[in-house]
């Protein structure tokens, strides 16, 4: 039995992990779960997964919840502090960061010193604190197990090799809703438009990031400190089908890639049982009906989030935070139909303009630097 604690556990990848236990009564055991401010679906997480602690981000729906909780033996915790406990309770041994944004830094810091591997969905963490988290898990000899379905396909075509031995990685990518498109259309783009994946089904945030391409620039950053790999090391391949996960190419040519119909309960479940494999129901893929899998080299002139997240990972230190943060509160903007489609890419590239670069930034400096991002995009938008 594997005990975990789920960070985010109300939304997409939450849901989909708590999916996974279901699944798994015999063998995954939940003993925290943490939301923002969904309180009711928390509630009946809590009543169906009997964890011991359970948090809320606001006091006030803390306070909610511990009344409609009263005839279970359940903590209910708030703020950073109540992440905080959960991140390091005895009780659990892996902590999946499924909560979306920077506030997932000290939690998953927290866990790593409390000596728990973690399930990493929270791509943010490793985009503005890579230099921290990767020694840091070394240093307490825990795993970071990736969740996305790109690093779990990595992480799997690794499987047996030789790190040392990696030519480069091929980061796969749908190309989003508006594939093959140009820059006078994606200037008049809706919010409903912008939210249709062709093929995977997310959370709001992550699925405007996939239209932007700004997801996968994410997902550059995230490989190369999971990995451990040069900028130069990382191609995007677009592979519009996501039949292809990813891939890694060997110094011998020899190319590994992870296949499968787009599910994230695999990669999550690949993360939670590693280096396990248990069944998962679902579709197969049919190679005999698969009519075909294409190939396109991504568009770097009219989808500015993947030249924009390579020009922040180059610069290194402090830029991917602005990089993170430009594009967090551009896409709230977007989402709140406050700005277009193009002003995503506009921000980012103002705010990174303006930025002076900190070397290897603190976690106090990273969440300073967030915060400035922020101030600057109100001051301006
Ligand atoms: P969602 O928006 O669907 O869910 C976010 C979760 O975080 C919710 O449970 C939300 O709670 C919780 N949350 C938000 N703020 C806080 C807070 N301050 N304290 C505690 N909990 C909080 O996001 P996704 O599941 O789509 O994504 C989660 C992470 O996983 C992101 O980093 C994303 O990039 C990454 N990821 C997602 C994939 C996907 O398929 N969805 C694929 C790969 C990576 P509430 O709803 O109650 O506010």
């Amino acid at each position: 039995m594997k005990n975990i604690a789920v960070l985010g556990s109300t939304g997409s990848i939450g849901t989909q992990t708590l999916d996974v236990v279901r699944a798994n009564p015999e063998r995954l055991c939940v003993k925290a779960l943490a939301a923002g401010h969904n309180i009711t679906q928390l509630e009946s997480q809590i009543r169906e997964f009997h964890p011991q602690i359970a948090a809320v981000w606001d006091e006030e729906k803390a306070k909610e919840l511990r009344i409609c909780t009263a005839d279970l033996p359940v903590k209910i915790v708030s703020g950073m502090e109540g992440l905080l406990e959960i991140a390091q309770m005895e009780e659990a041994e892996v902590l999946v960061t499924a909560i979306v944004g920077m506030i997932g830094i000290r939690p998953t810091i927290a866990a790593i010193k409390a000596g728990k591997d973690i399930a990493l969905a929270n791509k943010e963490t490793l985009v503005t604190a890579g230099h921290i988290i990767m020694p840091l898990a070394k240093e307490y000899n825990v795993k970071i197990l990736p969740v996305d379905s790109e690093h779990s396909a990595i992480f799997q075509s690794l499987n047996g090799e030789k790190k040392t031995q990696i030519d480069k990685i091929l980061l796969t990518a749908s190309g989003g809703p508006f594939r093959g498109k140009d820059k006078a259309f994606l200037k008049h783009v809706q919010l409903e438009d912008a939210l249709k994946h062709p093929n995977w089904s997310m959370g709001h945030k992550i699925t405007i990031d996939s239209a932007s391409m700004v997801n996968k620039g994410l997902e550059v950053m995230e490989a190369k400190w999971l990995f451990d790999v040069e900028l130069d090391q990382i191609q995007v391949v677009i592979q519009p089908q996501s039949i292809i996960h990813s891939m890694v190419q060997y110094k011998d040519g020899a190319v590994i890639a992870q296949l499968g119909t787009p599910d994230m309960k695999l990669p999550i479940q690949y993360a939670l049982f590693y280096p396990d494999r248990e069944y998962l129901a679902g579709e197969r893929l049919d190679f005999w009906s698969l009519s075909q899998i294409t190939f396109e080299k991504p568009d770097m002139e009219n989808f500015e989030g993947l030249p924009l997240a390579f020009a922040a990972a180059k610069a290194g230190g402090s830029m991917p935070t602005v990089f993170n943060a430009a594009n967090e509160r551009a896409v709230s903007k977007f989402l709140n139909r406050k700005i277009g489609f193009l002003d995503i890419y506009e921000i980012i590239k103002t705010c990174m303009d303006a930025h002076k670069v900190i070397e290897a930034p603190t976690v106090e400096q990273i969440l300073q630097c967030e915060q400035e991002t922020y101030e600057m995009i109100e001051s301006r938008w």
